[in-house]
């Protein structure tokens, strides 16, 4: 006998739609953002334990630290480009601003070029 675990296998053809708003979509794996993970029993607390296929880690479903799904991202970025204040991106894509500020720091760090996003004082 083998695991028991069951493989939901996605064609590859449905896997851009996992992002969209609405459809249901798999937990993303918070070290490799994988969307092959697959439920692996429950912890004692009796929360939800996944487990990626991909790079093997196993984690649990928080709510404190909820993963932000990439079509939240693709919205952020949007926003972001039309230099809405993070507080404003914030409020619109129910995101923490801390989170939102770390994103933006961590996405923009990487790029040559600086985008000032955050240099509007607040209440402007
Ligand atoms: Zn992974």
């Amino acid at each position: 006998m083998s695991s028991g675990e069951q493989y939901n296998v996605m064609p590859t053809h449905l896997e851009h739609y996992l992002g969209f708003p609405g459809v249901a979509v798999m937990l993303s794996c918070p070290s490799c953002e994988s969307k092959h993970t697959v439920k692996n029993g429950r912890i004692h607390n009796g929360k939800q334990n996944y487990r990626c296929r991909d790079c093997g880690r196993q984690f649990v479903q928080d709510p404190q630290n909820k993963l932000i799904d990439q079509a939240t991202k693709d919205l952020i970025d949007k926003l972001i480009l039309e230099r809405l204040s993070l507080a404003g991106i914030a409020r619109v894509t129910g995101v923490s601003e801390l989170w939102l500020q770390r994103y933006v720091n961590a996405k923009y760090v990487t790029v040559p070029r600086r985008v000032s996003v955050s240099a509007k004082k607040r209440g402007d």
